[in-house]
């Protein structure tokens, strides 16, 4: 069907198609670390794993990737595991549409790597993953018959992989995937509160984004959040209570914008009395960064931190929950650094929407001391203190800030667990040995 070199550019359903001919109804690539070589569980998969073994870009020593072809749907399901030294691979399952295999995986790779920093700057004992599922276009995505088959197919999938891999939900999954994912596997967070599960993370991460502000507030010496205007783009469930806890700690002024006119009529309809402004704008349209502000906090879409906006931005500090605001993570770290604008990465502010569920298996309890702890100023992983060191040593290096969390994150992900140990990389070993891919 395809020449074996040219499998990365197949579309997944392609690929799909190449795979059942081939008769792989599962497969694997796994780093080997004595020999510094990616390992493909079937020959014929070889140039995949060659293909990783020679990427600069995403491939960060990948523990290893598990992969399954949905027996009655197709959609090809894989979880990629980045780093499991603190822990299983934990991170979200994503349901999206990709034009190439070489897009899938690159997804894969970079999403598990930034779980993996996510989670060691958290100070969880956790390690990172991550769960992607390529859709077939040629079934109904929202189908409700569809999506439970789907999801429970993927759940058999995590079981499979005896505890390396822990998922969650993410972008184009809900909680009802995830119960059906529970179904199948107790390798699973983000279920209902009526399983059991830690609920809707939303408000604690706007709360946890305001602990940034403040903190990168008291670093430039300007006190606290009393009296300061915030702009915020993006109204939707972090945005409303970040605009909520911000008159609660008293600041001057919230101005805030989202492409959804309802969104911004609720938050002004809970506003009301407050010097709150909100305004409706078109899709695509970015200029709300340039507004005269103390804090911009960006709580909607990635990609809209690069050469055109930033130049415009007025805030001294951007701290917001959106994933992946810089469009181009090296070039647009350096240049809002050169601005002098204290920009706070999103991975070490946004945390509590993967916190909220680090405690489920330890019990419930409402105002959690262990959840509080990672808002407050006395441990020293939470997001005050982490966000002091981390802009305390972009001062001291004159590296940026986003680059200086990345290493204080890759050297925390090599710790290993103080009670298992490195016990994702021996249940990988074990999948191996056991030949996982022909079960
Ligand atoms: P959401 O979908 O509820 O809200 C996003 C809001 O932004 C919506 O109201 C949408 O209309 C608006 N929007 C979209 N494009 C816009 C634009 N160009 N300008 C202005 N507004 C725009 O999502 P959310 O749960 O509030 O998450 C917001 C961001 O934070 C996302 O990037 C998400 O990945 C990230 N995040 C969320 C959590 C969480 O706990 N929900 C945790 C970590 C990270």
């Amino acid at each position: 069907m395809t020449e074996n070199n040219g499998l990365k550019c197949l579309s997944p359903q392609e690929f799909v198609r190449f795979l059942k001919q081939q008769e792989i109804s599962r497969f694997y690539l796994v780093y080997d670390r004595k020999t510094d070589q990616v390992i493909s569980s079937h020959a014929q998969l070889q140039s995949l794993a060659a293909f990783l073994q020679a990427d600069k870009r995403d491939f960060m020593q990948h523990e290893g990737m598990f992969f399954q072809v949905d027996r009655e749907y197709g959609t090809l399901q894989g979880a990629f595991i980045h780093r499991t030294n603190r822990g299983s691979g934990v991170g979200g399952l994503r349901y999206w549409r990709y034009e190439t295999m070489e897009e899938y995986l690159r997804d894969g790779l970079r999403l598990s790597k930034g779980m993996t920093r996510k989670n060691a700057l958290s100070g969880l004992w956790w390690g990172g993953g991550k769960g992607i599922i390529a859709r077939n276009e040629d079934v109904d995505k929202n189908d409700p018959g569809v999506r439970a088959s789907v999801f429970q197919e993927y759940g058999r999938l995590v079981s499979s992989l005896r505890g390396c891999y822990i998922t969650a939900e993410d972008v184009g999954t809900n909680v009802t995937d995830m119960t059906n994912v529970f179904s199948q596997t107790r390798f699973t967070i983000c279920i209902p509160p009526a399983l059991g599960g830690s609920g809707n993370p939303s408000i604690s991460t706007a709360a946890g984004v305001v602990c940034g502000m403040e903190a990168a507030l008291e670093f430039m010496g300007k006190g606290t959040l009393r009296g300061k205007t915030v702009a915020v783009q993006g109204l939707g469930n972090v945005g409303e209570p970040v605009v909520r806890i911000l008159f609660e700690k008293g600041v001057k002024k919230v101005i805030a914008c989202d492409i959804d006119p309802g969104h911004v009529e609720q938050v002004k309809t809970e506003m009301k009395g407050k010097n709150f402004e909100a305004k409706v704008i078109p899709r695509g349209d970015n200029s709300f960064l340039g507004v005269e502000c103390d804090v911009l906090a960006p709580c909607a879409l990635g990609g809209i931190l690069n050469p055109e906006t930033i130049p415009e931005i007025k805030a001294g500090i951007v701290c917001g929950a959106a994933n992946n605001q810089l469009e181009d993570a090296e070039r647009d770290d350096r240049l809002i650094y050169e601005r002098g604008i204290l920009y706070l990465p999103d991975f070490l502010v946004n945390r509590m929407g993967i916190v909220n569920s680090a405690y489920e298996e330890y019990g419930h309890i409402e105002d959690d001391p262990l959840m509080e702890r990672h808002l407050g100023k006395d441990w020293e992983f939470s997001i005050y203190r982490m966000v002091l060191k981390v802009l305390q040593r972009s001062r001291e290096t004159g590296e940026p800030s986003a680059r200086i969390a990345i290493e204080m994150a890759d050297k925390l992900s090599i710790e290993n667990h103080p009670i298992i140990g490195h016990r994702g990389q021996q249940i990988i070993a074990s999948l191996v040995a056991d030949r996982w891919h022909e079960a």
